[in-house]
């Protein structure tokens, strides 16, 4: 291998250490801030994910409640209890874990989160102040994929950025996010003619498809950084992206591992947007290095 790794798992580590002495300020300001997660049936690795999130805040001590609800509840139901949360003065961060199951409309439950606890920031109206100008909760995932580039020191200004995917939670909001800060972008997805040669004319190549090493390392330019936001299942049980990282790892010049790359920024910035919102509340801010 003879590219540099990217080592998600430490860089999140900085940051969660950041946010512990954050949260400790808000505290003693009187602010505890709060996540409310809520799960809705018994999709396995959903679970885990809820887990995670809620441990992850346990650790620098935002206070979560994991509210787990029955499969059978009805849309209105959901909505119904969402507006408790919104109305819920402990609770300033609310995360509904997608995808929710079939009878249920994802867009309409989002849309029913307090704009200002909208700390997945997938409401319209954060998304569109993502477009327009800036959001205060930017998309965990592809917020992540940028502290962690600019962590490593490593600029998008002026660079050819490809992303794979164009789902709304990860693909959309990185391309917004990469276009802020001076990248060219190119979004490619399953109807995207001669994928390999676009990924080949990249300086930072981002794959968020779904799909086990699809990304082969002669679809990487020389010198490249790739960001391999894919999580994959494989049949023994391993987990792996959505890049070949051992082909990859030859030609580029950094790569994000899988697991240990993005997946432990997504859960920082997490904390970052919880913290955000608490602060909001009380018209405090938080120090510039504490939530960038
Ligand atoms: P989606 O399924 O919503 O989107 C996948 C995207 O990949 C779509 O835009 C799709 O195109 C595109 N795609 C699928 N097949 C191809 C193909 N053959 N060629 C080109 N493009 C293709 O997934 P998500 O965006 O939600 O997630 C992507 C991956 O990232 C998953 O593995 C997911 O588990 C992981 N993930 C990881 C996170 C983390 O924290 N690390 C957080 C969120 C997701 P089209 O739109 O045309 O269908």
């Amino acid at each position: 291998m003879s590219a540099t790794l990217i080592d998600g798992k430490r860089i999140a580590e900085h940051f969660r250490e950041r946010y512990k002495l954050q949260t400790a300020k808000l505290a003693a300001a009187g602010v505890v801030p709060g996540l409310a997660v809520v799960i809705v049936g018994d999709d396995p690795a959903s679970q885990v994910y809820v887990r995670n999130k809620a441990r992850a805040c346990e650790s620098i001590g935002i206070r979560s409640q994991v509210h787990a609800l029955p499969s059978s509840i009805s849309q209105a139901e959901l909505i119904a209890f969402v507006q408790k949360l919104n109305a819920d003065a402990e609770v300033h961060g609310i995360l509904v874990q997608l995808p929710l199951p079939g009878h249920l409309d994802d867009r309409a439950v989002i849309e029913s989160i307090a704009l200002d606890k909208d700390v997945d920031g997938f409401h319209y109206a954060n998304m569109g102040r993502l477009v327009i100008d800036e959001s205060p909760f930017p998309p965990c995932t592809p917020y992540g994929v940028m502290q962690m580039l600019r962590h490593e020191g490593i600029s998008v200004d002026g660079k050819h950025a490809v992303i794979i995917g164009r789902s709304n939670i990860v693909g959309k909001p990185q391309a917004m996010l990469m276009l802020k800060e001076g990248a060219t972008v190119t979004i490619c997805h399953s109807r995207t003619q001669g994928l390999a040669e676009h990924c080949r004319r990249a300086d930072i190549l981002v794959a968020a498809v779904g799909r086990a090493n699809f990304v082969r390392g002669d679809w990487v330019k020389p010198g490249a950084v790739v960001i391999d936001v894919g999580i994959n299942r494989l049949g023994d049980g391993t987990l792996c992206g959505d890049v070949h990282f051992a082909e990859a790892s030859q030609v580029a010049s950094a790569i994000t591992p899988v697991p240990g790359g993005v997946g432990p920024m997504t859960i920082a910035m997490l904390l970052g947007n919880t913290l955000r919102a608490a602060a909001r509340v009380r018209g405090l801010s938080i120090d510039e290095a504490g939530v960038a």
